[in-house]
């Protein structure tokens, strides 16, 4: 987003202003500025606790503490945990334990099962290991049951369930220097033993609650997206939620969740009101069954080569053909085709090129609203002044359609948000809406520390807790270890390369990961650990691009993208990421492993 007021290059030919619109997205978000940030939210725990509770497993699940021994433990079932099994175990790694809180894999998949769930990100690129499976997703955009069993194939295949350890907290886990082993506390009373630890805890993975004044006070049903309750809704993520016929429901939430879920919801209840506080941008799906003459033509390796060409051409890169070719793409092909035979365009313009190709973007997903939603205040209020990716972009071809039908109203809030809960029902601009059910579609935590929002610490080398070293900001080498912290490994968003694509960078890492725990498995290798000076190199190359991504996203509409606008958050979500894109990090790391030395680690 280019700073000046007025543009250089060539704006002729667009059917807008582009300066108005420019302080228009100013105006909308600055009306949307909360100064309390990430405070604003109120924690699923103390009186809330029950809104994590986990439906899909019978109550009562008890077993015996564990005191054994495992060569690695890894901690998260979900994408990134099953990666680094499987990486581990085509590495000859065998005594592995994974350990997760939830009933079975599937992380995201498992908890987010609400009613039309499905992945935005293409399933030909999303769902990783499909060749290594010998799989092909059923459609373009698979749904979430799909996702979830595939999930669970990904670890029968490579033989995880074997040892794991589901609906088991980690508490704590601590360094013991005098076997150099790590001692994993859990919420089962476990003290079990493992030569290395690899944390995949995952990124939005807490759901959060608004604080809403007397949010506490309401009376009728209630639950987060995140821990659908079908007991009370009937159906299942296919919708048919046949129980709602006679309710009114309220949904408080119009991001990337509420845009899949509130089709069926429309569908289903008596009557349906949708608060909205900021207006996702719903461009088209175009969802389709995988066509069997496409997969015969599907040649060995296939499958990682699509998964680069998404990365490169969402990242600016210019292959041969862009294979996925989807909405996620369109923004940086028409950058890039203004810019193509311009060789004379500066940084500047450049980016204006960007920009331009954003507005032009948004123009059309807005004008898609008025040839869908037929009442014009409702289509004006659908509408997303902001650049593309200030939010996650959403794909729907159903979400604006259920505005047409009679018994969905949108309560705009004019980006104040609720105002009020009460016993029966939710109030905005002064008006009560009665309520037999409310749904919270409000997203998950942010912005806190690493340790934080994992909910256990690493206590390291002479007692050190990770949690008070990465306070002082993120210290690791290439993102997945840290100096005092042997034999430990992270997954996520740690000084790494933020993708659309996170399976992409889930298997990177894990890829990574495996091939160093693996060596030191069979070579019987006492310690590794990321040296001093190499971690030190990793944090001037991170600092070197410090900002930019925060100084991009300052001028976004508020969101858990840029700390809900708030300036100087390092545990923000962009925060410390690697600026020189992912392809560049994933060569970095591709290059290091060939170079074979293991540089910038000491071995013992
Ligand atoms: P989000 O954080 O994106 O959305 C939360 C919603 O709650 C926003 O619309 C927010 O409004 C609204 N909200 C918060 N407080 C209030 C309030 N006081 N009054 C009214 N509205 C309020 O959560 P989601 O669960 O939708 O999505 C989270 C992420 O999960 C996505 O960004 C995406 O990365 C991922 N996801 C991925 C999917 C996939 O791959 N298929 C599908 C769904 C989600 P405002 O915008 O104004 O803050």
């Amino acid at each position: 987003m280019a700073d000046s007021q007025q543009y250089s290059i060539d704006t002729s030919h667009l059917d807008f202003d582009p300066n108005e619109m420019r302080e228009k997205y100013t105006r909308e978000r600055d009306k949307r500025i909360r100064k309390e940030g990430f405070g604003q939210y109120q924690a699923t725990a103390g009186e809330f606790s029950n809104f994590i509770d986990d439906h899909y497993v019978e109550p009562g699940f008890t077993r015996e503490p564990l005191f054994d021994e495992v060569d690695v433990v890894i901690i998260g079932g979900g994408f990134g945990g099953l990666l680094t099994g499987a990486h581990l175990r085509e590495a000859g790694v065998k005594n592995i334990r994974v350990i997760d809180k939830a009933g079975d894999f599937g992380g995201t998949w498992y908890w987010n099962r609400y009613p039309g769930a499905q992945c935005d990100v293409e399933s030909f690129v999303y769902m990783p290991l499909l060749e290594e499976l010998d799989y092909i997703p059923s459609e373009r955009y698979a749904h979430a049951p799909e996702i979830l069993e595939h999930s669970k194939n990904i670890a029968k295949k490579y033989d995880l369930y074997k040892d794991t350890c589901f609906q088991t907290e980690v508490t704590e886990i601590r360094w013991d220097e005098s076997i150099s082993r790590w001692i994993i506390h859990t919420n089962r009373g476990d003290e079990m033993k493992a030569h290395f630890v690899a944390m995949s805890n995952g990124i939005l993975t807490r759901p959060k609650l608004p604080g809403i004044p007397g949010i506490e006070n309401f009376k009728g049903h209630t639950f987060h997206t995140s821990r659908w309750d079908y007991d009370y809704t009937g159906g299942s993520s296919a919708g048919e939620l046949t129980n709602l016929k006679d309710k009114r429901v309220g949904i408080i939430g119009t991001g990337a969740t509420a845009v899949q879920c509130i089709p069926h919801l429309g569908e289903a209840a008596k009557q349906l009101y949708v608060f909205q506080r900021t207006p996702s941008s719903v461009d088209v799906r175009k969802n389709a069954p995988t066509s069997p003459e496409w997969i015969k033509k599907l040649k060995p390796g296939w499958h990682q080569k699509r998964v680069e060409n998404f990365n490169f051409s969402l990242t600016g890169g210019e292959p041969d053909k862009d294979l996925v070719g989807d909405g996620w793409t369109d923004v940086a092909n028409a950058a890039k085709e203004m810019q193509r035979d311009k060789p004379s365009l500066s940084a500047d313009q450049k980016k204006e090129a960007l920009e331009i190709a954003d507005l032009k973007k948004m123009q059309e997903i807005r004008d898609r609203v008025n040839t869908i939603v037929q009442d014009k205040k409702t289509a004006e209020a659908l509408k997303a002044y902001y650049w593309q990716f200030c939010k996650r972009p959403c794909f729907h071809d159903e979400y604006l359609d259920t505005y047409n039908l009679s018994n969905v109203e949108l309560v705009d809030t004019l980006g104040q948000g609720v105002e009020r809960i009460t016993e029966t029902g939710v109030i905005v601009n002064g008006t009560e809406y009665e309520l037999d059910c409310l749904i919270f579609a409000t997203g998950f935590e942010v912005g806190g520390s690493y340790t934080g929002t994992s909910g256990y610490d690493v206590i390291g080398r002479d007692g050190a807790a990770l949690s008070k070293k990465w306070d002082e900001g993120l210290a690791t080498f290439h993102g997945m270890y840290s100096h005092g912290y042997p034999n430990c490994f992270f997954l996520g968003f740690t000084q790494t390369a933020v993708t659309a694509n996170v399976t992409h960078m889930l298997n990177e890492q894990a890829r990574h990961i495996a091939h160093v725990i693996a060596h030191g498995v069979n070579n019987g290798l006492s310690t590794i650990e990321a040296s001093q000076e190499a971690e030190k190199e990793w944090i001037d190359i991170i600092e070197q691009h410090s900002g930019s991504a925060e100084q991009l996203y300052i001028k976004c509409t508020p969101g858990y993208y840029n700390n809900e606008g708030a300036s100087g958050n390092r545990n923000g979500f962009f925060s410390g990421q690697f600026g020189g894109g992912p392809g560049k990090f994933f060569k970095i790391l591709s290059d290091w492993r060939d170079e074979g030395s293991l540089k910038g680690l000491d071995i013992n």
